[in-house]
């Protein structure tokens, strides 16, 4: 456990904490002071700071407890929607350093705030983080997942960053 966790001090129950679930991986606790009635955290037992640092198969499995608590909620207390949440970082609103879903009941005119303003991107924006984002995701295979739509030349040989390059080059040629 990390020193003044708030999450890994209601796993080791020196914070007490209304569970909905609890197995030797996972827990799911109820905010005491969500946003509304039925506000739930769901989190690895352990310790890990952000959702990236989170083995695969448990982020698997906390998704799938998160719409498990979702449907729950949904049918048990009278509401309209939820929202599963995930704050990733300080800057996004993280609040406790230790990753966790939040799966939050809402209620027509609620005040619940999840929103942001739509802002345009240009195609040369659009281009250059397609471009950026989709190398990284690239590299990162998921596991046992087909590498579907990904171009199958070895990465020997400066093929597929010349074809990266093209497509760029392409993309600028389509801008007025
Ligand atoms: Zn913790």
């Amino acid at each position: 456990m990390a020193d003044n966790c708030i999450l890994c001090g209601i796993v080791d129950g020196a914070i007490p904490s209304k569970k909905v679930y609890e197995d030797d991986e996972i827990m799911a606790v109820l905010d005491l002071n969500g946003a509304a009635p039925g506000h739930t955290f769901v989190f690895p037992k352990k310790h890990h700071t952000i959702i990236e640092q989170v083995p695969n198969a448990l982020v698997g499995k906390l998704f799938a407890m998160a719409n498990k608590v979702s449907t729950s909620i949904f049918e048990s207390l009278d509401i309209q929607g939820t929202n599963i949440f995930l704050a990733n970082g300080i800057t996004a609103g993280q609040l406790v350093p230790h990753a966790m879903l939040q799966v939050i009941p809402r209620r027509e005119g609620d005040n619940v705030k999840l929103s942001w303003e739509p802002r345009q991107l240009t195609e040369e924006e659009m281009s250059t983080v397609e471009l950026k984002v989709k190398e990284v995701v690239d590299s990162m295979p998921l596991p046992g997942a087909a590498q579907s739509g990904q171009k199958q030349k070895p990465k020997s040989g400066g093929e597929v960053i010349a074809d990266e390059e093209n497509y760029l080059v392409n993309q600028l040629k389509r801008i007025p």
